[in-house]
């Protein structure tokens, strides 16, 4: 957890430091072998490619495994998204995504300063480009969450 970031320059600061965290050791990267859903995305804008797989239990999200390559902005995004909805109902999974989503879209406070690490993907919204690279992670998700 990183707390409430105060200005856009600490936003930077944490920016560079998670992303290049995340980045280095993605998180749930393992490949996992008797998934429930598998789901692949690319955009081809950037070349990202991700491969997710979901394993579900009792109504929750008891494992989840991403791999893939591409910039870290698309790595780092995925490796915060796996640990942001293990564990979680489909619902929440799915309103979480929603939440990623609508940031990227509205101008002004995002509103996500209670989710972690997943508060400094508002820096991606300085740079237009990268948005797509930083939501795949979540449109593969939300479209392994509709099967
Ligand atoms: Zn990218």
């Amino acid at each position: 957890m990183i707390g409430t970031v105060s200005s856009m320059e600490e936003l930077d600061e944490l920016y560079k430091e998670v992303i290049l965290d995340h980045y280095q050791q993605p998180r749930n990267r393992a490949l996992l072998e008797n998934a429930d859903v598998s789901e692949k995305g690319f955009n081809p804008l950037c070349g990202d490619q991700v491969q997710l797989q979901l394993k579900w239990k009792d109504g929750t999200l008891q494992e989840i495994g991403l791999q893939g390559h591409g910039c870290a902005i698309s790595v780092a995004s995925g490796s915060m998204m796996t640990e942001a909805v293990k564990g979680k109902t489909r619902e929440e999974a799915q309103a979480l995504a929603s939440r990623v989503r609508r940031m990227f879209k509205e101008q002004g406070p995002s509103g996500l300063s209670d989710l972690g690490d997943i508060e400094v993907l508002e820096g991606v919204k300085k740079f237009p480009v990268r948005i797509k690279c930083a939501l795949l992670p979540w449109t593969t998700l939300e479209q392994g969450l509709s099967r």
